[in-house]
């Protein structure tokens, strides 16, 4: 089903995110994993694109398992980086022929050995073209990301949000967030996003911080701001995993029952392929039906 389709009948939507291994031995690890995931209910589980090649073969592959062996949701990530109109064809191709109906159309990040985002010949150049390219195959309901902090490349919020539009009026269907730990933030995005005419659904990314070491590539790779209650308090227990993770789990509760009572279109998982902690935040949080 389209998530399009899914996010008109339903008021609120709930979804994991997982990612290809990197060693090909891991991926049974993740299809049990897939599983219990979907033993939660969710409306889809996406999967990501890698920067730089080797698992991008993947992400079809695990997202065809997801919808057709699994009977899951399946929403394919898709990006821009060292592919021209003509690689991207193939992967619509393929997509379609496996019977995926979604795509989280994205840039990309520059791969690991390099600074920039450079655009690659007979490529595209930013998100919007890439949405406005698999629109036009009319088959694909398409989300693409939103920045509640501002992109990493970009001047400011309002200039963010006019791109983030622009992208919308290529045809994108609905909006997933960046991870963020202050829910101010994705409410003061999303009050910027409504004034600038998105209609969108803006679904919010939630990272349980499981583990004490990711700190420093988030914050690298992003704008996002770690809370000094939350930064004292993992810092204070860093040495002790149990209890980072369940002050983590408890923190994740209480953003996801914040942005539940301030009707959030949905709530996006970050699972780091883990499901178990992904289950313990689900079963404490009410869900409108
Ligand atoms: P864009 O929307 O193209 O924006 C990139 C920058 O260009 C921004 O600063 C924007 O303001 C600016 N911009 C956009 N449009 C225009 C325009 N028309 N003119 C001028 N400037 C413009 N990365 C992966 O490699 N694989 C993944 O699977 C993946 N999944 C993700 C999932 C989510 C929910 C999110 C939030 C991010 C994900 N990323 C992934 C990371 C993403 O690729 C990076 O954040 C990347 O730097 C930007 O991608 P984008 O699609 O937001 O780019």
């Amino acid at each position: 089903m389209k998530i399009k389709d899914i996010l008109e009948e339903n008021r609120f939507s709930l979804s994991f995110e997982v990612f290809p291994p990197k060693r090909e031995g891991n991926i049974e690890n993740l299809y049990v994993t897939i599983e219990e995931l979907l033993a939660l209910k969710p409306d889809f589980i996406s999967v990501t694109y890698g920067a730089g090649g080797g698992t991008r073969d993947k992400t079809v592959e695990i997202a065809s398992k997801i919808k057709n062996e699994f009977g899951g949701e399946a929403l394919a990530h898709l990006t821009c980086v060292k592919s021209t109109r003509k690689d991207i064809s193939e992967i619509l191709i393929n997509l379609a022929e496996c019977n995926i109906e979604n795509i989280l159309a994205l840039r990309g990040d520059p791969p690991d050995n390099e600074e920039m985002f450079v655009k690659c010949e007979g490529g595209f150049g930013n998100a919007g073209e890439l949405v406005d390219f698999i629109k036009s195959e009319g088959i694909f309901s398409v989300g693409v990301a939103g920045y509640p902090e501002v992109h990493i490349e970009s001047p400011n919020m309002t200039t963010d949000i006019a791109n983030l539009k622009k992208k919308v009026d290529a045809g994108a269907d609905f909006i997933i967030t960046q991870l963020f730990f202050e829910n101010s933030a994705f409410y003061r995005f999303r009050d910027e996003v409504l004034k600038t005419g998105i209609a969108v659904p803006v679904i919010a990314g939630i990272f349980p911080l499981f583990n004490f070491k990711q700190i420093p590539k988030i914050l690298s790779l992003s704008n996002t701001k770690i809370p000094s209650v939350l930064y004292e308090k993992l810092l204070r227990v860093s040495e002790k995993p149990e209890e980072v993770e369940k002050y983590s789990i408890e923190y994740a509760i209480r953003q996801g029952e914040d942005l539940v009572r301030n009707e959030v279109a949905g709530l996006h998982f970050y699972s780091m392929n883990k499901s178990r902690h992904i289950a313990c935040i689900i079963s404490e949080l009410d869900f409108p039906d």
